[in-house]
């Protein structure tokens, strides 16, 4: 049913039999859940195996290789026509379980990514994937959450949604719960419903699922989201282009190969054979394969690290960052605010910090705080503080008289102080309902809310004797506004002040004084809050929120402490050693702010910029900065962008954590945008290329750390491939120079670039971290692949490779040796294993890294080994791959042989760590 919107609110709870504060029972929704399935949209189920294996088999490559198994049949060549056939087939099983792998870890990294939505389940709130949603749940809409189901909306406080993914319309439309609807409205018009796939920018409210999955109006759109598929990531383009460029060059020498082998009078269809199976040999059809699957297995070990990659591409670039942005609160510090100082005009309260844990033990503790003798004055204060907040406190089930806060950390902190002296906020609040609000936003740093005052208040105050009336003018007062923010912007708001219990007019001196104190509670590294009061007579439909932060009387002001993340300063060291540079970006005081930053060692701490000076820079004074600056402070999420486009301006790769709704354009900008899992809005996860699960700063450096790992292994790859397929080319290019005809058959270079390339590249693929990987500065993103080292060792190795191979041909050839080409195949085999060692690192020597400590690797050794003796010595495989047997003394040549080319290549790691 599409007419939700035209019920009133008491009807739709009715139809879908639910309750509007206990929600469903849990059997009801789960009973529920198996009546309307999951809430999610049908998608295109993709791939499945069958076409993944068709998909391999008709690749260009593939369909060369089947035609020249083709035309060897009907040459007569029998065997090697299965040969290759069953190479073909080998090859594809191996692509098709490679792709495979790499599909699977992406959809359980996307499984992951669904969001959570809090609902009143079983009279209880709790927070469940969106995917879990039936109709009839009661949902808590808060600004960020994006819209899960098609909800009726029962209550709305400033509630705001951009609802462009229905309508087209970015303007966000205000929400109103209380519309009723007579006849037809269009999607846009229906201000009493929420929809699936919109987004909540500002406000909160409470709706109740109408309809769930395919039967939302997105769904009904859009029933089959067909699943988009995937770019390819930059450096797959890259690879995409380099293997287009060697197959031209490799096809012309193939071209060249074939003519010559055609003068000297080989037989042509022997040249037919042996031309395409060296092409298919020596093009690297595989690369831009492996970087997907590097790519994707690598966001899963990310994963296990507690980084959740959003955007593929991220994997890649997260390796190149040169500047990681990072808020403070909760990333860099715990988000454990705990209140330890409250100060009135005149009158100040250490409260030493008690507490060390974020559960609160309200009895254990009790004795160890200081009486306040002040309470009286400071009362008020911590009222302001309690009801100007979302944050509750809630009693630990498992623990008796332990309780745990539940909201934002600062504004729990305020809840346990008011509660250490008496000041319990469900009470309150029914003593003082709240009737307006204007919600805490970054942007102004500032909260009001509006509070009744009725015969109830007064009774309840008599009893607490919390709040003196009289002196504060409440005697005829209809309302009590409470507001609480950032000082500075809060003093200029209020025109008196609350001195021993009286309001006096707020003199310079005072103004200075709290200024005073703002700043030096800051210098210690204390996130400092004001609080201000305003009393008013209106009645309650006349509250106009834009006039309501104005002639205030400033009340005092709170510190509170947030201790570091015990990790990070370690990760801030590995960060700087590593050639990259941390930002602080905070919306607190810049005091706060640098003594944080210096705590933890970021350089040039001691320079900062505020938001207000950010303001009255042209974007081209800032890029002159930004080299200069580490710390931003008192900024609002849009100065964001500002710094991100002037550190890229500088070349810069920069990274910017997020968790607000006013983040997601500084994160979509981001060369790698991270969101907070924790703190997070959906908002901003989506727009995010990564996800921190434990908003933890280390994490983005364990993060790096991987993504530089990938990015060395898939450079490891391509070394080890291009120099492989090299010396196979240059062998048989060189080979009639001398006279001789073809040293390897087509069946033979197959098979070894199955073992090499299928095998033992893989293996390079998840090498471990090398150690200096976090001592060197980031890579560019558009460095060449051939840079440092890459291209040269592909082209001397190749080159001394195809000498070897070359030399051994000719000494056994020339003495008529019948074994002289399972010689040069056997030599190569050794050879290629012996290169996959030593190629592990392009730095160390294999002793240096250790022989054992890359497992996969020994599995693959050991078996292409094997199956190499297996087809010298295993009969029917002597026939197909025309190998003859070698006696121990050749074996230990060809051993030899490939120790030759290792050690080659160690002396040149060697001269390289030398210089
Ligand atoms: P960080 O970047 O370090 O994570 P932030 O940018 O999230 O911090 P905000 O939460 O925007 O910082 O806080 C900036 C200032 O706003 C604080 O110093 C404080 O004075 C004030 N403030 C923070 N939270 C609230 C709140 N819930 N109500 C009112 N004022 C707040």
């Amino acid at each position: 049913m599409s007419n939700w919107y035209k019920l009133d609110s008491v009807e739709v709870l009715k139809k879908l039999d639910t309750h509007p504060n206990q929600g469903l029972s849990l059997s009801e929704a789960e009973q529920r859940l198996k009546e309307y399935g999951f809430n999610e949209l049908t998608k295109n189920p993709g791939e499945n195996i069958w076409q993944m294996f068709w998909k391999q088999l008709t690749a260009v490559i593939v369909l060369i290789l089947i035609v020249a198994a083709a035309i060897s049949l009907a040459l007569g060549y029998y065997i090697d026509a299965c040969a290759i056939l069953t190479i073909v087939v080998f090859n594809s099983f191996l692509g098709v379980w490679q792709e495979y792998q790499a599909s699977q870890a992406i959809a359980a990294l996307e499984k992951l990514a669904v969001s959570m939505v809090k609902v009143h389940r079983g009279k209880k709130v709790r927070e469940i994937s969106a995917r879990m949603l039936v109709p009839g749940d009661i949902v808590l809409l808060e600004t960020g959450n994006l819209v899960s189901a098609d909800y009726r909306l029962l209550e709305s406080f400033n509630l705001r949604i951009q609802e462009a993914s229905l309508t087209g319309e970015s303007d966000p439309r205000d929400k109103q719960a209380q519309m009723s609807v007579q006849g037809d409205l269009p999607i846009a018009d229906r201000l009493n419903m929420a929809y699936m796939g919109t987004t909540i920018t500002y406000g909160r409210g409470l709706g109740v699922v109408t309809e769930t999955g395919n039967k939302t109006e997105l769904g009904q759109i859009a029933t089959a989201i067909q699943t988009v598929k995937p770019q390819p990531t930059p450096l797959e383009q890259r690879l995409d282009q380099l293997g287009v460029r060697l197959a031209m060059i490799i096809l012309l020498i193939v071209a060249i190969i074939f003519t010559l082998g055609l003068l000297r009078g080989e037989e042509l269809s022997f040249m037919f054979l042996a031309a395409v199976s060296l092409a298919v040999a020596a093009v690297p059809e595989g690369l831009p394969a492996v970087v997907t699957i590097a790519l994707a297995l690598g966001a899963q070990r990310m994963f296990k690290q507690r980084a959740l990659i959003r955007k593929l591409p991220a994997v890649e670039t997260l390796g190149s960052v040169t500047v990681i942005c990072s808020d403070k609160t909760g990333t860099l510090t715990e988000n454990r605010m705990t209140v330890i100082l409250l100060s009135v005009v005149g009158h100040q309260v250490n409260l030493t910090n008690p507490l060390r844990s974020s559960a609160l033990g309200l009895n254990s503790y009790e004795d160890s705080w200081p009486v306040l003798k002040e309470q009286a004055i400071l009362n008020l204060l911590l009222i302001g503080g309690l009801l100007c907040n979302d944050a509750i406190l809630e009693a630990d089930p498992t623990i008796p008289h332990q309780f745990h806060t539940v909201g934002d950390p600062t504004e729990g902190a305020l809840v346990v102080v008011a509660a250490r002296y008496g000041l319990r906020k469900t009470s309150l609040e029914k003593a003082f309902p709240r009737v307006a609000e204007i919600p805490f936003d970054p942007e102004r740093k500032l909260m009001s809310t509006v509070h009744s005052i009725t015969k109830a208040s007064r009774d309840f105050n008599e009893t607490l004797e919390s709040i003196d009336f009289a002196a504060l003018g409440l005697a005829e007062s209809s309302h009590l506004v409470f507001t609480k923010g950032e000082v500075v912007g809060l003093l200029s708001i209020c025109d008196q002040v609350w001195v021993n219990g009286k309001i006096e007019p707020i003199k310079k001196t005072w103004q200075e004084k709290i200024l005073r104190d703002n700043d030096r509670l800051a210098q210690d590294g204390m996130r400092v809050l004001g609080v201000a009061c305003r009393p008013l007579n209106i009645p309650d439909d006349s509250i106009d929120l834009k006039s309501l932060e104005q002639n205030l009387i400033f009340l005092g002001i709170i510190g509170m402490i947030d201790p570091i993340r015990p990790e990070v300063k370690e990760a801030i060291e590995t960060c700087q050693t590593a050639g990259i540079r941390p930002v602080m970006i905070t919306g607190d005081h810049p005091l706060t702010a640098q003594h944080i930053a210096q705590e933890l060692g970021i350089e040039f701490s001691d320079r900062f910029l505020t938001g207000q000076e950010l303001e009255q820079l042209s974007q081209e004074e800032l890029e002159n900065q930004v080299d200069q600056v580490s710390v931003y402070a008192r900024v609002s999420p849009k100065h964001k962008l500002n710094i991100i486009k002037a550190l890229q301006k500088r070349g810069e790769i920069v990274s910017m954590t997020g968790d607000g709704v006013n983040d997601a354009p500084a994160l979509k900008q981001a060369d790698i945008g991270i969101a907070m899992g924790i703190t997070g809005t959906d908002v901003a996860k989506e727009a995010a290329d990564m996800m921190l699960l434990d908003d933890n700063f280390a994490t983005i450096i364990a993060a790096i750390k991987e993504g530089r790992v990938i990015y060395d292994n898939i450079r490891k790859f391509i070394r080890y491939t291009l120099t492989g397929n090299a010396g196979e080319l240059w062998v048989i290019l060189l080979a009639p120079f001398l006279g001789m005809p073809l040293p390897l058959i087509p069946v033979q270079i197959l098979w070894i670039n199955l073992l090499a390339d299928g095998l033992l590249a893989l293996a390079l693929s998840v090498e471990p971290a090398e150690r200096q990987i976090m001592k060197r500065r980031p890579h560019h993103p558009n460095e060449s692949i051939f840079s440092r080292g890459v291209g040269r060792d592909i082209i001397w190795v190749g080159l001394l490779l195809g000498i070897v191979l070359l030399a051994v041909a000719y000494n056994y050839w020339s003495s008529n040796l019948p074994n002289w080409q399972t010689m040069v195949f056997t030599t190569l085999a050794f050879s290629r294993i012996a290169l996959a060692e030593t190629m592990r690192s392009g730095r160390y020597s294999l002793f240096q890294i250790g022989l054992l400590s890359n497992k996969p690797m020994l599995a693959a050794v050991a078996l292409t080994f094997s199956l190499q003796m297996a087809v010298i010595y295993v009969p029917i495989l002597q026939h197909v791959f025309k190998t003859t047997p070698l006696s121990v003394r050749d074996l230990v040549i060809c051993l030899a042989l490939s120790i030759f080319v290792f050690f080659a290549m160690e002396l040149s790691k060697w001269l390289m760590r030398r210089s």
